[in-house]
């Protein structure tokens, strides 16, 4: 196995000094043993853990990194903005820059603000519907994920039943229960909030349904309400004028960050012109949130992802790594689950409810220097080639062995 004093000591050391010694989706006390918790450096693809064993990165920073680490144009950006200043009295020249890309690329623009975090996006969505229309009810799918907010953690710790009081409740693609949860809302409805995708925790992925999307459109149509489309994780990566593209729906107001930075702290909420009044009516803001550093990398992003065309590079390198993963399930005669856009893989193992068997996959591949997930979507980006998918795919092989042996074909 590989070394892992440092991560041992410094998970050790963390215990002590930060409660649970590590917070959030990125602690690797939720995934198999074996996985690094602290890392050292990246590089395009590639990533260094504390203890310096290297691995092809398949979560890209989970999401973050849509052109790889230390994309060189992005870096550049970065050093001439930081050069000139980060954290000021205000805002850069940069913000109106990259607000003007940001609404020329996004099909449903018409302006654009900005924040730090997925989470800060998808709240701000919530503000603005809300004031809008002076309504409280906001549709979301059972199980989504759109932040660590009271209103949105998925774990309801040091929360009250009043921070989600006017949430109600449907499930993604079912046209029947959004309906259902709609007519609930009766006239009170604000928004009705849809993941780019369903790409839930442990669960199969889904496309949205041209049907389901259409009926969202409706039904906000109806009401007066605001329909939200969640881009944090999906965006830049399934369309580049956003993700409901790809289905011809357009909503009011979408939340975008990970990716639009290319790893640094920046988030965005785009809007139609209908809701600019009462965007400009709520008050948010934070210290850190007008800094021209991550919006001077946020501009290279966008501009670098366009003219590189990203999305058909994860996507085509994506299907190459599905197929592969096909056929090797074929032939170890191992049934997996392959879900969701190529670009944003998720593979499941069939009879696997505990999780054993994506375990004992993720680990041999961590073993051969590929660091894959178990149970999320996993990313590509803009940095992994060919022969980087050709060198994982020698990692599943082995590892569909080990699943074979040790649990059986199926
Ligand atoms: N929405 C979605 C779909 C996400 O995937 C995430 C982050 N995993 C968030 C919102 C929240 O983003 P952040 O962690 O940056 O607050």
């Amino acid at each position: 196995s590989r070394p892992s004093f440092q991560n041992t000591a410094l998970r050790e050391r963390a215990k002590r000094v930060v409660p649970g010694g590590m917070t959030g989706h990125l602690n690797a006390a939720l995934l198999p043993a074996g996985y690094p918790q602290f890392f050292e450096r990246g590089q395009g693809c590639h990533l260094w853990d504390v203890d310096g064993n290297e691995y092809i990165d398949f979560m890209c920073s989970w999401g973050p990194n849509l052109l790889g680490h230390h994309h060189p144009e992005v870096e550049e950006a970065v050093r001439r903005q930081h050069a000139q200043g980060d954290c000021l009295n205000g805002p850069t020249a940069r913000f109106v820059e990259l607000a003007e890309r940001f609404v020329e690329r996004t099909a449903h623009a018409d302006w654009a603000l900005f924040q730090k975090n997925g989470t800060d996006a998808t709240t701000v969505c919530l503000m603005v519907a809300r004031a809008a229309t002076g309504k409280r009810k906001v549709l979301v799918a059972e199980k989504a994920y759109h932040g660590a907010d009271p209103w949105c953690t998925p774990i309801p710790v040091g929360i009250t039943p009043e921070d989600r009081a006017h949430l109600i409740h449907y499930t993604y693609n079912d046209v029947a229960s959004l309906e259902a949860a709609a007519q609930q809302a009766g006239n009170d409805l604000a928004a009705i909030v849809c993941s780019a995708f369903k790409h839930d925790l442990r669960v199969d992925q889904e496309l949205p349904t041209p049907e389901f999307a259409r009926r969202a459109r409706e039904l906000c149509d109806a009401a007066g309400a605001a329909l939200i489309v969640d881009e944090v994780r999906a965006g830049l990566r399934v369309h580049a004028g956003g993700s409901w593209e790809t289905v011809g729906v357009r909503p009011d107001l979408s939340a975008w960050s990970k990716s639009i930075a290319n790893g640094y702290a920046l988030a965005a909420v785009t809007g139609v012109e209908a809701l600019r009044d009462a965007a400009t009516r709520i008050y948010t803001t934070g210290s850190f949130w007008q800094g021209g550093v991550a919006m001077a990398a946020g501009l290279a992003t966008l501009e670098v992802s366009q003219r590189d065309d990203v999305v058909s590079h994860i996507a085509r390198l994506g299907q190459r790594f599905r197929d592969g993963i096909a056929a090797q399930s074929a032939s170890h005669r191992v049934t997996v689950r392959q879900s969701g856009p190529a670009a944003m893989p998720l593979i499941l193992f069939d009879d696997d409810a505990s999780l054993k068997k994506g375990a004992a996959f993720t680990v041999e591949t961590l073993r051969h220097g590929v660091y894959l997930h178990p149970c999320h979507n996993m990313f590509f980006s803009l940095a992994h080639t060919e022969r980087d998918i050709d060198l994982a795919l020698q990692a599943t092989d082995s590892a569909f062995a080990v699943v074979a042996s040790r649990y059986g074909q199926c």
